[in-house]
């Protein structure tokens, strides 16, 4: 079960829809929706961690530490958790203000 997000800036006016973190029960070995930033577009889209073949290296994941600080929550009490890779809830890195004010809603799930 894969998680549905909803991004969202305490600082800035930014929030964004219809994000994903994991994968459905069929297609777990080969997917895994996670949550990236595009460097050259600066916007907040989602990406296939597996598709090695296919990433750009302008695309930076969420799971990544350049992309979260630990200031206020630390990652060991602050994460969704999918395999092996955790995504912080608070404190990610905002395409819009640039400051690690972001936060990832859980919405529901997908399966
Ligand atoms: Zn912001």
């Amino acid at each position: 079960m894969g998680y549905k997000l909803f991004a969202v800036c305490e600082k800035c006016s930014f929030e964004k829809q219809n994000i994903s973190f994991g994968a459905n029960r069929f297609n777990y070995e080969s997917v895994c929706h996670v949550p990236c930033l595009e460097s050259t577009s600066g916007e907040l889209t989602v990406a296939n961690y597996l598709d090695v073949d296919n990433l750009n290296a302008h695309m930076k994941f969420y799971t990544h530490s350049d992309l979260y600080q630990t200031k206020l929550y630390a990652l060991k009490d602050d994460y969704l958790e999918w395999g092996r890779l955790h995504l912080k809830i608070h404190e990610n890195k905002c395409p819009a203000c640039h400051q690690f004010t972001m936060q990832f809603v859980v919405k529901g799930h997908f399966d």
